[in-house]
C-alpha cells in the first residue's frame, strides 16, 4: 500500500495514518512531524520551518520536498508508506510523481479527508499530542481516559504551538489557495478518493480501509 493522505488542518489525517501503520505495518512519513522534530532539535532547518508554521503559511516548497526526498529513499518505503500532509502544492505534486517514477512506485490511492472549516477551528484547537509517542487527542471528541496523560505510553500531553484559533485561520486559507486544487491533479490520475471525515473515527476508518482494500485489489 502506497497511500497519499490528504485534507485540511484537524480533518483527521494524523489520527487516521496511526491506525493504518498498526494495520500495515507500513511507514508514517509526516512533514509536518518532521519539521516538528527538527525544530525540537534546534536545527537550521527547524529555525527555518518555524517561521513558516508558526504563521500558518507553508514551508518553501525546495525545502520540503528535499525532506520528503531523503525520507523515501529509504529501503522500508519500497512494501509501502503513508504520506501524511505531503504534498501541499502542485509543484511539491510534481516532484512527487517524479521520486515515485524514479523509485518504480504507483500510488495505491489518495484518500481526502473530507471536513468542512466550520469544524476544523475546535478540532485543532482542542487537539493534545503525547510528548512521547506521538499520539493523538482531543479534549473532547477523542479523550484520553486520565486528563493531560497518554493512554498508551503513560506520556505527558501537550498543544502544538500554531493549534490557536489565529493561526489556524491563515493555515486553512493556505489549504484552500494552495493545497485544495491538488483534487483535481489526483482525479486526472485516477487515484482520487473521498472519505466524509465528520463521521465517528472509527467510522472513517472503516471508509478508509474499504476503500484502500478495493483499490488494492484491482
Ligand atoms: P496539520 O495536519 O494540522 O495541517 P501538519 O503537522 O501537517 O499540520 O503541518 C504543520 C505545519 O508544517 C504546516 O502548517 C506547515 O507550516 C508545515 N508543513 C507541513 N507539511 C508541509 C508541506 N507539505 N509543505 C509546506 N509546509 C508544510
Ligand atoms: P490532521 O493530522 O489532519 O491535522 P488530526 O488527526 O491531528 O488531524 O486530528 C485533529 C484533531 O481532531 C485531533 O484532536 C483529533 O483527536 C480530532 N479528530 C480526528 N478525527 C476526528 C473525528 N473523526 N471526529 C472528531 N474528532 C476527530
Ligand atoms: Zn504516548
Amino acid at each position: 500500500m502506497h497511500i497519499l493522505l490528504m485534507g485540511p488542518p484537524g480533518a483527521g489525517k494524523g489520527t487516521q495514518a496511526e491506525r493504518l501503520v498498526d494495520e500495515y505495518k507500513i511507514p508514517h512519513i509526516s512533514t509536518g512531524d518532521m519539521f516538528r522534530a527538527a525544530v525540537k532539535q534546534g536545527t537550521e532547518l527547524g529555525k527555518e520551518a518555524k517561521r513558516y508554521m508558526d504563521a500558518g503559511g507553508l514551508v518553501p516548497d525546495v525545502v520540503t520536498i528535499g525532506i520528503v526526498r531523503e525520507g523515501l529513499s529509504k529501503p522500508e518505503c519500497r512494501k509501502g508508506f503513508i504520506l501524511d500532509g505531503f504534498p501541499r502544492t502542485t509543484e511539491q505534486a510534481e516532484a512527487l510523481d517524479d521520486i515515485l517514477k524514479d523509485a518504480g512506485i504507483r500510488l495505491t490511492a489518495v484518500v481526502n479527508i473530507e471536513v468542512p472549516d466550520s469544524d476544523l477551528v475546535d478540532r485543532v484547537t482542542g487537539r493534545r499530542i503525547c510528548k512521547s509517542c506521538g499520539a493523538t487527542y482531543h479534549v473532547t471528541f477523542n479523550p484520553p481516559k486520565v486528563e493531560g496523560v497518554c493512554d498508551k505510553c503513560g506520556g505527558s500531553l501537550y498543544q502544538r504551538d500554531d493549534d490557536k484559533e489565529a493561526t489556524v485561520k491563515n493555515r486553512l486559507k493556505a489549504y484552500h489557495s494552495q493545497t485544495e486544487p491538488l483534487i483535481g491533479y489526483y482525479k486526472k490520475q485516477g487515484v482520487y478518493m473521498e472519505i466524509d471525515g465528520t463521521q465517528a473515527i472509527d467510522k472513517v476508518y472503516a471508509d478508509v480501509k474499504t476503500g484502500l482494500e478495493e483499490r488494492a485489489g484491482r
